[in-house]
């Protein structure tokens, strides 16, 4: 099966979706690479988790208390994936450089941090690299920053990501199992920026 047809038969799981699902690139890129056993291992953990957010949206009406649910569920992801790299990772608090990414975030984890921004009166600098970024560098609001930007590590020289010409290579860890409930659950509900939104209202 090729990436195409791969991708077509997950969009057809996902009623009145038009055209191609929406994938983070982490997960096409390991989709393509992926041979036949290791694909249908993702097929079938990318199901699994549409029902599960599908079951969770039946149930529980709070969009907040569906994004403390869904950030709980990542990280759970993540930590796990995270024990499979042999390198360590080196993020830093501190450095911002991937901050500057067009940040996705689904329509829940939006509500729950939006009321996190409100309860904790956050500044939001529409200057910054991030709207979220204070003036160390440091994000706001971390304990509840986007999935998007918890799923993203680099395991290589922390130097080389303050490059900003591109020409130097960066190692990533894409934890995987992460990048499939994060892309299944992104199909489910409404997509935007960080920085699209008015965070302010
Ligand atoms: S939400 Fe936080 S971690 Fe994510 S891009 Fe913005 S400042 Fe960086």
């Amino acid at each position: 099966m090729d990436i195409n047809s791969f991708m077509e038969e997950i969009d057809q799981l996902i009623p009145g979706h038009n055209g191609m699902g929406y994938f983070s690139d982490h997960l096409r890129a390991i989709v393509k690479i992926a041979d036949e056993k290791a694909r249908s291992g993702m097929r079938n953990i990318f199901i699994g988790d549409l029902k599960v957010y599908r079951e969770l949206m039946s149930r529980v009406n709070s969009p907040v208390q569906r994004g403390n649910i869904f950030q709980g569920l990542m990280r759970a992801r993540i930590s796990f994936d995270i024990k499979k790299t042999p390198f360590p990772i080196t993020c830093q608090p501190g450095c911002m450089d991937c901050c500057g990414l067009n940040v996705a975030i689904n329509s829940d984890e939006r509500e729950m941090i939006r009321k996190y921004v409100k309860d904790h009166q956050i500044k939001i600098d529409r200057s910054a690299l991030c709207v979220f970024l204070d003036g160390n560098n440091l994000c706001q609001i971390y304990s509840v920053r986007p999935a998007s930007c918890s799923k993203y590590f680099s395991t290589d020289d922390p130097a080389k990501c303050s490059t900003k010409d591109g020409t130097k290579i960066i190692r990533k860890f894409v934890p995987i199992l992460a990048e499939i409930l994060w892309s299944a659950v992104a199909n489910l509900l409404v997509m935007e920026t960080v920085k699209d939104i008015e965070w302010e209202k």
